[in-house]
């Protein structure tokens, strides 16, 4: 995470990603402008990154200038004036490329395009290294799209938030303000599932339970449940793809969330990473890992006490108890050494009463 000014920005696209789609880019203007000796145009502050690198992979005779696009208020207060400052060849019957860091809702485009045909102009090209579709809502044709990106504000590889960023190699985007996202971590029978209901009032988070929604989903016997059940009943982890695409469904029915708990969730590395990414792709991250410590023998105790009431099959097998809390230990405990790389794991002793492993949990997450 970095911040510009007064403001938070997490990791977006890094630098690889970037460049694998400036390289494809540039395959296809090499492919379709052979002989064309164009004139590229790199619109000045926030292209000049793209535009270096998209020019260095760019293999045939060409000319390149720069511009950019000045406005403001004319004498009728209403009347907004673009003015190009900086194009000193002549246009007039030659095959210009455009170069555009971002193109969102296309107003500078426009107002680009109307100058260039003023000038005599009539066709040229335009390449993006990013697209927002969402917002986009003119009608020039963008020949060239390096990456679309969702509506969001994001920094870097020239593009800068108040003069500041244009030099990171990564972009970022604005980190969405005060999320507070937590992953109730512990071996089966830890308390997550109580714990986690007292902190979503305390703290106002959504929680999310995997555990409970597959067995909601095997209740009322969907294909969800029907695929999930069997692993469930050994004791097992439901596959990565099915587990993960079930989440990512529960997280977007809670678009206006203001954090998550999740609770059974990352389970497998896989599961990690794909949180991390959809959580970016929020603009957000998770902001810690809290993790109930308990030790086995107690918690085989707990289940089978809790298999008296609970209904659950997999709360009644000593069997499949001992198999979920050896699961735990072979794919799961490794999860713990994936936060305590990034600084984000917080264990707590989970024996005593319920308040008492409350209080110590809220001690951790007021200091987040
Ligand atoms: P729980 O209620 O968290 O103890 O989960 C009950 C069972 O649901 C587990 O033993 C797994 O079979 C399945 N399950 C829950 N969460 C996950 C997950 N994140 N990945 C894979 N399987 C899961």
């Amino acid at each position: 995470m970095i911040k510009l000014h007064d403001l938070w920005f997490v990791p977006f696209l890094n630098k690889d990603r970037i460049e694998a789609a400036i390289d494809e880019v540039s395959d296809k203007l090499n492919e379709d402008l052979v002989d064309e000796n164009p004139l590229f145009i790199v619109v000045l502050n926030g292209a000049f990154m793209f535009a270096t690198e998209v020019l260095k992979r760019y293999t045939h005779s060409c000319e390149v200038s720069f511009v950019k696009l000045t406005s403001y208020e004319g004498t009728a207060t209403t009347n907004r004036v673009n003015e190009l400052i900086g194009l000193e060849e002549d246009v007039v019957g030659r095959t210009v490329v455009i170069i555009e860091d971002i193109i969102d809702t296309g107003t500078t485009i426009e107002a680009l395009s109307g100058l260039l045909e003023s000038k005599g102009c009539e066709t040229y090209k335009v390449v993006t290294l990013f697209l927002k579709p969402e917002v986009y809502n003119k009608n020039i044709n963008i020949d060239y799209v390096g990456i679309e990106i969702p509506k969001r504000f994001i920094v870097g590889y020239g593009l800068d938030y108040n003069g500041l960023g244009r030099n990171l190699t990564d972009v970022y985007q604005l980190k969405s303000t005060n999320m507070t996202n937590l992953v109730l971590f512990g071996p089966p029978g830890a308390g997550k599932g109580t714990q986690a209901e007292v902190l979503k009032q305390k703290y106002n988070l959504v929680h999310i339970s995997t555990g409970d929604v597959f067995r909601y989903n095997i209740k009322n016997a969907t294909e969800l449940g029907t695929l999930a059940k069997s692993y469930i009943d050994k004791g097992q982890l439901v596959p990565d793809e099915v587990t993960i695409n079930m989440l990512n469904a529960e997280v977007d029915k809670n678009s206006d969330a203001k954090g998550f708990i999740f609770d059974g969730f990352p389970r497998t590395e896989a599961q990690a990473d794909s949180l991390a990414e959809l959580l970016t792709s929020k603009g957000t991250s998770v902001s810690a890992m809290v993790a109930l410590e308990v030790d086995d023998e107690v918690l085989v105790q707990r289940l089978l006490e809790r298999g008296k009431t609970s209904g659950r099959a997999d709360d009644s097998d000593e069997g499949v108890i001992r198999n979920r809390i050896k699961v735990y230990y072979d794919e799961t405990a490794i999860l713990k050494n994936y936060y305590q790389k990034q600084d984000k794991y917080f264990g707590v002793d989970g024996v005593g009463a319920i308040n008492e492993i409350t209080e110590r949990l809220v001690s951790v997450i007021d200091t987040l």
